[in-house]
């Protein structure tokens, strides 16, 4: 790959003294060869350039001798046939293929680059960290209950909030999905591993429920942030029903999303969005800015 480079880097310094040659022809006689001799002075520049052609031509030679053929034709798989496209507008698939495949190769080197580094990540939640206990000895992961367990357990949020709906359901296997719709505001599916929150979704009372899309509304976008950082907050893998519930008082705060003043500077919108934060504690409403 080297050699190549070093036999391209050649290349490109014989064109550029050969157009140094084509420039001094076409401009012939200068006045800074001045009137004495000026056709010697001329025919002296003349040739040292072509001299230097000379030299670049030889270093293109031993550049290119250096260089090994490839053993046999390159293999194109069925991408070859494109070549023998005559309609126009498939012709140009070729070079989309190419960027394709530049574009792939960039995903996977990423992807390995993001995956080293939320292996270090400390806030990771699932399979190892959740079952190791403060003191780093291996506890049963008090977080891999039952589906029937799970249920019950949201079976009584049920009861503990009525004005909120719980709509389980496992498209995953064991782990569950819940689809939450608190009074006529917003909707949330959640999904679980065990009974441990692993993402949250908000989105609006009339948008469509799936775990993979955002928001359109920027408002449900910022509170699907700020349920992030709650179920951060409330991670407990020691007391994950607490922490479930804990999380899922802080989310029943958000009913009055739209009807609450910002607790620091009493006003209902800023920045054009209402109180999107809601403390952990307290759980009074406060605007992004105004969030102690
Ligand atoms: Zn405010």
């Amino acid at each position: 790959m080297e050699q190549l480079q070093t036999a391209l880097t050649t290349i490109k310094v014989l064109r550029s003294s050969v157009g140094q040659v084509f420039e001094a022809l076409s401009n012939g006689l200068r006045a800074d060869h001045g009137e004495e001799n000026k056709e010697t002075k001329y025919l002296c520049e003349l040739q040292e350039l072509l001299n230097t052609v000379g030299v670049s031509l030889r270093d293109v030679e031993q550049a290119i001798n250096s260089l090994n053929p490839p053993p046999g034709p390159f293999n194109l798989a069925s991408t070859s046939f494109l070549g023998q496209e005559t309609t126009q507008e498939r012709q140009a698939l070729y070079s989309s293929l190419i960027n394709s495949y530049k574009w792939t190769d960039k995903v996977h080197e990423y992807s390995n680059i993001a995956q080293s580094l939320l292996s270090q990540n400390n806030l990771k939640r699932s399979y190892t960290n959740a079952s190791r206990g403060k003191r780093g000895r291996i506890q049963s992961s008090s977080h891999n209950l039952s589906p029937p367990q799970v249920d019950n357990v949201i079976g009584q949020f049920d009861r503990l909030f009525p004005d909120m709906t719980f709509t389980i359901s496992r498209p995953f296997a064991s782990n569950a999905v819940l689809q939450i719709t608190l009074g006529h505001v917003l909707k949330a599916v959640v999904a679980f591993k065990g009974i441990m929150v692993e993402w949250i979704v908000v989105k609006g009372y009339n948008e469509s429920m799936d775990l993979w899309t955002e928001s359109r509304y920027k408002v449900f976008r910022k509170v699907t942030e700020n349920a992030h950082a709650a179920m951060l907050h409330f991670y407990s893998p020691a007391l994950p029903e607490l922490a479930l519930r804990s999380l899922m008082t802080w989310f029943h705060s958000l009913i009055s999303l739209f009807n609450d003043p910002c607790k620091r500077c009493g006003l209902y919108l800023h920045s054009a969005l209402p109180p999107t934060w809601r403390d952990f504690r307290t759980l009074e409403p406060f605007h992004q800015e105004c969030k102690p």
